[in-house]
């Protein structure tokens, strides 16, 4: 697009919650969790993928302002999942065997 910053937008809660991130650096993770992915890019693969349970994203919004996204479970799976594409990085990189 000719615009070099880093941003995804996400969202959850069937579209209640929209999570706009720019230039996003995950600067904590704990835990484990395996769980099946998808990603609109490949359609209707699914598979598992081990993601830290924990995570918090350093980011800004839309207007410069600083931002700290925490998040546990699902959400943490799609910040990663989200940054790891910002990074040229897909989920059938990451796929545990099982
Ligand atoms: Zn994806």
């Amino acid at each position: 697009m000719g615009v070099l910053k880093r941003i995804f937008v996400a969202t959850f809660d069937g579209g209640k919650t929209i999570i706009e991130a720019v230039n996003p650096v995950i600067v904590s993770a704990k835990g484990k969790r395996v769980a099946l992915e998808g990603c609109l890019s490949i359609p209707n693969i699914h598979e598992k993928v081990e993601r830290p349970r924990h995570v918090v994203v350093n980011a800004f919004d839309r207007y410069g302002n600083p931002i700290v996204l925490k998040a546990d479970g699902f959400p943490a799976s799609c910040y990663c999942h989200e940054i790891d594409h910002l990074d040229g990085i897909l989920f059938t990189d990451r796929v545990v065997k099982s």
